[in-house]
Order: structure tokens, then C-alpha cells, then sequence
């Protein structure tokens, strides 16, 4: 990689001081320029500019730079939110943490809940009713998958059929046993249930990019169990949960942060029950995680 391309980790203040920026000058996913030097090697020249990235704060510390953007993944045209529904179970604060990173980076999000084998008839119609009064006003699209039964696998196979996808999910959730239904020649590993320990058996965070039948490429991204949002505003917060806009600006406050503040349209919107309950509990937990709190 050429220097040029690492010095544009770091920002120059007007003091001259440098400031790191991103956590590596070129990730999964990128495009970039290439000199073949001797008919093997090659340089990395140049970088082109990131249409989509999925980024989170990067884990590695940074004394004086306590945000500097990790980009986890770049140029993805959407991102597969995969949950199960046990071991580890349905974590909706995840989902809601993604969307905002996927809505942040200009990629499309779709949720996946797996292992719905595991439900029995009750808790199915109450999974349906959750993602129909939840995410769907919201505009999510979302799939029941089972690796087991192979439910679900066709719509997701539509869902992916063009462009650049990524899989995101909690190691356990069945992001390896997807992939191998979507294409048995993969032979991902999977781990047995029995070993599960909720840590994971993934010690390493490196994105793999793999290529299903087709030439449909989907990047594996393990590893981004605590991502921290990168980029977004503490203030602008209420923005990133689209069902906020509309009431924003109308609270007695103009910068109201929709938590205790007296007359505040959002909080007037959860009581109506035009926002979701579990959504605003989200909200709430998310602006206490901040970057500068
Ligand atoms: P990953 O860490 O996200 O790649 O998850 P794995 O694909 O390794 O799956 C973790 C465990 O969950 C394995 O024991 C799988 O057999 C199991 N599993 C994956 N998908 C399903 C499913 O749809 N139903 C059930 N019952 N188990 C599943
Ligand atoms: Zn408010």
C-alpha cells in the first residue's frame, strides 16, 4: 500500500496536529487502483470513493481520538440483520443498532430471524405480530429463515440476488448454516449446539468475502457484537429512527432530547401508540451510550 494512502488515516488540525480518522486505509468490500509491479505483485495506489459503508467505532484505542470510524465493510448494497429465535435469543436493541449504521452508511437493511423451527405456534404469531407492528410501519423488510427445515431460504436467496450483501449477526445465530443452505459447496463450519457458550468460537473479527453459486457475493462479518455507533450525532439521534421525524421540531423544546422534557411530541407519539414502545426503549438506551457520555 502506498504511504499516500495512510496518511489519509489522519486528519490535519489548524495546529498542525494529526488526528486518526479511520481505523485502516482500506477494508472489504473496497474498490482501488492497482500497479502490477513484477506480474505477481502489486501496489495499492488509490482508493475510489466508499458509495455505501457499514461502520462502527473502532475497539482498538486511540489516545486523544475516541471515535475514530472503523469501516467494517464498504460499497454493500445491503446488509442481512441475522437474529435467532434461541441460543442466542432475538435481540431487538442489535436490530435497532444496525439500522441506524445501515441507514448512516446508505445500505439497505433486511432482518433476518432464524431457527424459527424452535417456535411453537403461539410464540410464531407473536414473532408476526411483533415484526408487523414494529418494523414493518417502519419500512423493514424481514424474513423467517430456518437452516433446519430450509423456511424462508428462497425469499432470502431473492433477497440477495444482486449486488454486494453483508451478514451481520451474533456468532450462534446461524449465519454459517445459512450460508451453507444458500450454497452446500461453501462447507462453512457450524458450531454444534451443545458447544455454545454464548462468547462465540470466533477469535478473530476479519470480514471474509465469499462468493455464492451464481457469482452473488455476500461479506461474513463476524465479531460485531458491541458495535458502537460511529458517526451519529448524540443530538441527531432521534433522526436515525425514522419514525421520529415527523415530530421533531414540534416539542415545547428545540433541542429536546424526547427523554424528560415537558411536552415533547415524541413522547406524546409513544403514549398515542403511533410510536413503538419498544422502539423509543431503544431510543433511550442508545442516546445514554454515546461517544461523548
Ligand atoms: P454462526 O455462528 O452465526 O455462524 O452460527 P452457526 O451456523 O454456527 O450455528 C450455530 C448453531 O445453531 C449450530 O448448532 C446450528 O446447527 C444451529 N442452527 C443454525 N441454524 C438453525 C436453525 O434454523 N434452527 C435450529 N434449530 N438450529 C440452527
Ligand atoms: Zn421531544
Amino acid at each position: 500500500m502506498r504511504g499516500r494512502l495512510k496518511e489519509a488515516l489522519y486528519d490535519e488540525a489548524d495546529d498542525g496536529s494529526l488526528r486518526r480518522r479511520y481505523a485502516d486505509p482500506v477494508t472489504v468490500g473496497d474498490q482501488v487502483v492497482v500497479t502490477v509491479v513484477n506480474g505477481i505483485e502489486g501496489a495499492i495506489e488509490d482508493l475510489e470513493p466508499r458509495r455505501t459503508r457499514l461502520s462502527r467505532i473502532d475497539t482498538k484505542p486511540h489516545p486523544g481520538a475516541p471515535d475514530v470510524e472503523h469501516v467494517i465493510v464498504a460499497n454493500i448494497d445491503r446488509v442481512f440483520v441475522i437474529v435467532s429465535i434461541r441460543k442466542p435469543r432475538v435481540n431487538f436493541r442489535f436490530v435497532d443498532r444496525l439500522l441506524i449504521m445501515a441507514q448512516f452508511g446508505g445500505v439497505e437493511p433486511v432482518v433476518v430471524v432464524n431457527k424459527c423451527d424452535l417456535l411453537q405456534p403461539p410464540e410464531r404469531a407473536e414473532l408476526d405480530q411483533t415484526m408487523a407492528t414494529v418494523y414493518e410501519p417502519i419500512g423493514v423488510r424481514w424474513v423467517a429463515t430456518s437452516a433446519e427445515t430450509g423456511e424462508g431460504i428462497d425469499s432470502l436467496r431473492n433477497a440477495l440476488s444482486s449486488g454486494m450483501n453483508a451478514f451481520v449477526g451474533m456468532s450462534g445465530t446461524g449465519k454459517s448454516s445459512l450460508l451453507n443452505r444458500l450454497d452446500p459447496s461453501l462447507a462453512l463450519r457450524t458450531e454444534a449446539i451443545s458447544e455454545w457458550s454464548g462468547k462465540g468460537r470466533h477469535t478473530t473479527t476479519y470480514v471474509e468475502l465469499l462468493e455464492l453459486e451464481g457469482g452473488v457475493q455476500v461479506a461474513d462479518t463476524p465479531g460485531i457484537r458491541e458495535a458502537g455507533l460511529w458517526g451519529v450525532p448524540d443530538g441527531l439521534l432521534d433522526s436515525y429512527f425514522v419514525e421520529m421525524i415527523p415530530y421533531i421540531g414540534k416539542c415545547r423544546f428545540r433541542n429536546c432530547w424526547h427523554l424528560a422534557e415537558p411536552d415533547c411530541a415524541v413522547r406524546d407519539a409513544v403514549k398515542a401508540g403511533d410510536i413503538s414502545a419498544q422502539r423509543y426503549a431503544s431510543y433511550r438506551r442508545l442516546c445514554g451510550e454515546g461517544p461523548t457520555r
